[in-house]
């Protein structure tokens, strides 16, 4: 499903059919990203040779860029961005949190979304899907979906206030404390939104350490990870 490079990037197998996408969730064998890498490093690491970037400053909220150009390292406050244009490459930086791209190969849009718990709850998921229809029309059903590394329900224990936000079946209520499942809720929420085609890594960023990137684990001396995409060329289908 996911395979991973020799610079530890992820992609999806099955997007490989789309030669037009670039794409890929970075591991901490490709790099520590938690300032906005340069283009050169990003042409590098991503094969998008000639692709501008669009830095955000996620900021747990509901705000969805839209990216008609790249603007470089200087972040938006959003924690999403959307692109239909060429060589304009977004992304988001994670650590536990959940980075999703989503995909409209149809008409030929992009988005990638930070999703804490924060967010999830407010809704970004949604939110990025709705802004993929309102400015590309893009439908939810031909919309594919990639899930990057996040923490799992194993790892992500909170207090009954964090618990109480979310639907009780992602609620794991075996052990001691509450245990949320990220990952599910988010694909659920996807599912319900109309997405058809959802993939997701399944390992939890806080179990690997030697792999991810976790504020869990590694608290402040965590790094993060990126995930990206874009669309290479409006020539090529
Ligand atoms: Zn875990």
């Amino acid at each position: 499903m996911f395979k991973t490079d020799r610079r530890g990037v992820m992609r999806l197998e099955a997007w490989s059919r789309h030669a037009w996408l670039r794409h890929g969730f970075t591991t901490r064998k490709t790099g520590d990203f938690r300032e906005w890498p340069s283009e050169p490093e990003i042409a590098s690491a991503f094969d998008a040779d000639g692709f501008g970037i669009c830095a955000l400053r996620q900021v747990h909220g509901l705000d969805v860029s839209v990216a008609d150009h790249a603007w470089g390292t200087e972040g938006r406050a959003a924690d999403a961005a959307v692109t239909d244009r060429p060589f304009v490459l977004v992304g988001v930086r994670t650590a536990d949190c959940v980075p999703i791209l989503l995909v409209d190969p149809v008409r030929r849009s992009v988005a990638a979304v930070h999703a804490g718990w924060r967010g999830a709850v407010a809704g970004i998921v949604q939110q990025a899907v709705s802004v993929l229809r309102v400015e590309y029309g893009s439908l939810a059903g031909d919309i594919e979906c990639a899930l990057g590394p996040c923490i799992g329900v194993c790892c992500f224990e909170v207090g009954e206030e964090v618990a109480a936000k979310f639907p009780e079946s992602v609620v794991d209520r075996s052990r001691r404390k509450p245990h949320v499942d990220l990952r599910a809720h988010v694909q659920a929420q996807l599912r319900s939104a109309g997405v058809g085609l959802i993939t997701a890594v399944g390992e939890c960023t806080q179990c690997n350490p030697d792999r991810f990137a976790s504020h869990r684990g590694q608290g402040g001396s965590a790094g993060r990870m990126l995930a990206v995409a874009g669309i290479r060329s409006d020539l090529v289908r």
